[in-house]
């Protein structure tokens, strides 16, 4: 008998149909033996929703208040969703995040799980229930409700299945399962059975927007089994998150392309070249709390060096900004950039083995005319950035390349 934690997301209990589709899926578990613990998502589209009745009344919501009116969207499905179970006799109890309690630090909209109490859920499992969790939610010390930024009943999931270590986590989702990349963008992609952990967190944090990059921090650290799979399709095994690489994965240079749309490039050019200069020009940006990516500073010459970097798309003004009005601290002779520039980004565990594949991208790209602005490498993923225009050329091209359509 196995002990597994099911979470699904806003699309798969998007209506009553779906919730009663998902009670059965849990029930066939259950006959099969299986301890089950649920998570669930809001219903889709109600998270935004309920933001924008809040955002209706305040521009910016009182943060304590909008996660009292966000964390609603779950309570209504757990209560669903149980109904569902019972009405198809399994037993089954749902909790809110409070009620377990599922204790987090006090940053509202996006706080960290710090513990899960387990009393209830033994218990109730011991009683033979299916327990049904609200996901994105938390409580804080002071007994106020919190929730973990969006997409965060992932990281709920997780939590659980660490927790109360589960032979394995599955997340449910309306895609069934990790690809080689958008298939939007590149019809050929194919779904993997396996990715290693460290991959799927390059992944996920260039931009693949299947999991919340925080719930694969999560498992990574408390070696949760993860899997993604499809509520809506039957008889397919998704992919398996894995820790460790098999033999089939040592011929794979390549596992993914990933690419992200929200980037631009800040130039900062003719500054003094001396100490100081980089903490100057980032200081400035970080205190912004503006997130800085790519960076690269030239060789100077006539003691003056270039400084550029990517910041997210929606701060590029407010980085401008912040630069000029540091301008007596900077003395740069122009600042300017580019908001119409995407990150590309190749992954793969085998990089580690295998030389020539940065040289290989870049070969792909020149055959393209593709001008490369940027470079950033680590030990398993080059990223390049190019002009916006140019996105599904370069993805369709690598991948082709990569023979990952094979
Ligand atoms: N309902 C929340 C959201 O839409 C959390 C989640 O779905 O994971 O972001
Ligand atoms: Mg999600």
């Amino acid at each position: 008998m196995a002990l597994i934690v099911q979470k699904y997301g806003g699309t798969s209990v998007g209506s009553i149909e779906r919730i009663q589709n998902v009670a059965r899926r849990i029930a066939k578990f259950k006959q099969q033996g299986n301890d089950v613990v649920v998570v669930v998502s809001a219903m889709s589209g109600e998270t935004n929703r309920l933001l924008a009745l809040a955002e209706a009344i305040q521009t910016q919501p009182n943060p304590r208040e909008l996660d009292v009116v966000l964390s609603t969207g779950e309570q209504v499905t757990i209560g669903l969703l149980c109904m569902a179970l019972q009405e198809i006799g399994v037993p089954a109890k749902s909790y809110t995040g409070w009620q377990i309690p599922i204790s987090t630090d006090k940053v509202h909209a996006k706080a960290r799980i710090e513990d899960v109490n387990d009393a209830k859920l033994k218990q109730d499992l011991k009683e033979g229930k299916v327990i049904v969790v609200a996901g994105f939610q938390g409580v804080d010390e002071n007994g106020d409700i919190t929730t973990l930024g969006r997409g965060g009943s992932d990281t709920s999931a997780v939590a659980l299945a660490a927790k109360l270590k589960a032979d394995e986590c599955q997340i449910y989702t309306d895609v069934d399962g990790v690809y080689t990349t958008d298939p939007r963008v590149v019809p050929e992609a194919k779904r993997l059975n396996k990715i290693t952990f460290e991959e799927m967190l390059e992944l996920a944090s260039l931009g693949s927007k299947v999991l919340q990059i925080r719930s694969v921090e999560f498992a990574g650290k408390y070696h949760v089994r993860l899997r993604v799979l499809s509520s809506l399709k039957d008889e397919c095994e998704g992919t398996l998150i894995t820790f460790e690489e098999d033999e089939n994965m040592e011929h794979v240079v390549v596992s993914g392309i990933a690419f992200d749309k929200n980037q631009a490039r800040v130039n900062v050019k003719g500054v003094p070249d001396r100490p100081g200069i980089a903490y100057n020009i980032l200081g400035s940006i970080a205190d912004a709390n503006i997130e800085v990516d790519m960076i690269i500073q030239n060789v100077g010459e006539n003691d003056t060096t270039d400084f550029s970097f990517t910041v997210p798309r929606n701060d590029y003004q407010n980085a401008l900004k912040v630069l000029n009005a540091e301008q007596d601290k900077i003395h740069a002779k122009t600042i300017d950039g580019d908001d119409t520039v995407v990150k590309v980004s190749v992954v793969g565990l085998g990089m580690r083995s295998h030389s020539g594949v940065a040289s290989q991208i870049f070969k792909t790209l020149a055959d393209e005319n593709i001008n490369i602005q940027m470079i950033s490498t680590s030990e398993i993923k080059v990223s390049v950035l190019i002009d916006e225009k140019y996105l599904e050329l370069a993805t369709r091209a690598l991948h082709e390349v990569f023979q990952l359509d094979k």
